[in-house]
């Protein structure tokens, strides 16, 4: 047994120092990948549930790397979250989302995912300052999203920071809705604009009378605090029909349309959004 144990052991460190090295060749080519231009990043449509027009779009970060390919953020913001890389990330994603925003029709928001790496690390409100100041974006036009993650750490000092955010008059978001541990009392400790319902509940909600019973709860909540409710995930056309019924505000998913990279984006704008 005790020969086992060690030969478990030995298994066990040899993956985790793959896995080091693994993140480390990733850091060094991150870290190019920035001024190299490789960062980009898609936008998938958010659509009103009345009636299916956009109404904003999510900006969702890829690496155009060029052996690989696009490849996901779950594959490299980690990575950029142990370093201080996610600091430059963020800070180019804020200010290229903005940029880019600023062309679309004056009806449409922009939404950017915030780290909590990110915002514990710099001082996100000058960065933000910065981005609108830039790029004349309204501030009612940008929405941060942030999970709990980030509330979970000197919750003071948290408040703080996101008040200073709210003052200039961007929409704050809690994304991934419900999948936290006390998303609750979390609502209720700071002033939100918006909640995401996390795709999980949506997803369940197919075949589970308990997950349609949760949903509905959400979207009262949302509603009794006048919250605007976006839901993600929706795959599907019973789902989407479900979810404007509950008369939640905003859905997003494959159904309506996959994140587009720059030449579909375009190509959306043109073709989908009037005027
Ligand atoms: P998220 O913020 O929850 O983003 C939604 C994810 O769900 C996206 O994955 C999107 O492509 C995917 N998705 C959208 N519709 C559907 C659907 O109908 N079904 C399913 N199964 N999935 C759908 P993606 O782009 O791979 O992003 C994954 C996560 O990476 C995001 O989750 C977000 O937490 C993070 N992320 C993405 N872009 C950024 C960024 O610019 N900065 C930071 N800090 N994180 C980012
Ligand atoms: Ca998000
Ligand atoms: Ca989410
Ligand atoms: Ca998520």
């Amino acid at each position: 047994a005790k020969d086992d144990g060690r030969c478990v052991y030995r298994f066990f460190e040899s993956e985790m120092d793959n896995a080091a090295r693994e993140r480390r060749m990733i850091e060094v080519e991150l870290r190019d990948a920035i001024t190299k231009g490789e960062l980009v990043l898609y936008y998938q449509p958010m659509v009103s549930a009345e009636d299916e027009q956009p109404v904003g779009f999510e900006a969702l970060i890829r690496w155009n790397h060029p052996g690989r390919g696009p490849v996901p953020p779950a594959e490299f913001i980690p990575v950029a979250e142990h370093s201080n890389l996610i600091v430059d990330i963020g800070d180019w994603t804020i200010q290229q989302a903005c940029l880019t925003a600023v062309d679309w029709p004056e009806h449409l928001t922009v939404a950017v995912n915030l780290s909590a790496k990110h915002f514990r690390r710099s001082d996100v409100a000058q960065v933000v300052q910065k981005a609108l100041n830039q790029s004349g974006l309204a501030p009612g036009r940008l929405e941060i999203e942030i999970t709990e993650g980030l509330l979970l750490e000197d919750p003071d000092e948290v408040v703080r920071k996101l008040g200073e955010l709210r003052a200039l008059g961007v929409i704050i978001a809690m994304d991934d809705f419900g999948t936290g541990y006390s998303s609750l009392s979390h609502l209720l400790k700071f002033p939100f604009d918006k909640i995401k319902i996390d795709r999980s509940f949506v997803h369940a909600s197919g075949e589970d009378d308990v997950a349609r019973d949760i949903l509905k709860a959400i979207v009262a909540l949302g509603r009794t605090l006048q919250l605007k409710i976006t839901a993600e995930g929706v795959e599907t056309r019973a789902q989407a029909m479900f979810l404007a019924e509950l008369a939640c505000h905003q859905l997003q998913g494959y159904y309506f349309a996959r994140p587009l990279d720059p030449a579909e984006m375009l190509h959306y704008l043109l073709t989908r959004v009037p005027g």
